[in-house]
């Protein structure tokens, strides 16, 4: 998934090692935490989207 990587300060198109779905009672939209790293610097990311599907396997 494209994530911009604090470590490269540019958007990399990470590696996606694991995603964790996410419920939060006050919050009312589904949400997905994900570990990303970073294709450049091997940096360990995390990203956290909203569960709204714009393309076949991509997330916004
Ligand atoms: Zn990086």
């Amino acid at each position: 998934m494209i994530i911009e990587c604090f470590h490269c300060e540019s958007k990399v198109d990470g590696i996606v090692k694991g995603e964790v779905d996410g419920h939060d009672d006050e919050y009312p939209f589904l949400f997905k935490t994900i570990l990303v790293e970073c294709p450049v610097c091997h940096s360990a990311l995390v990203g956290m989207t909203e569960k709204i599907q714009t393309g076949p396997g991509h997330y916004e």
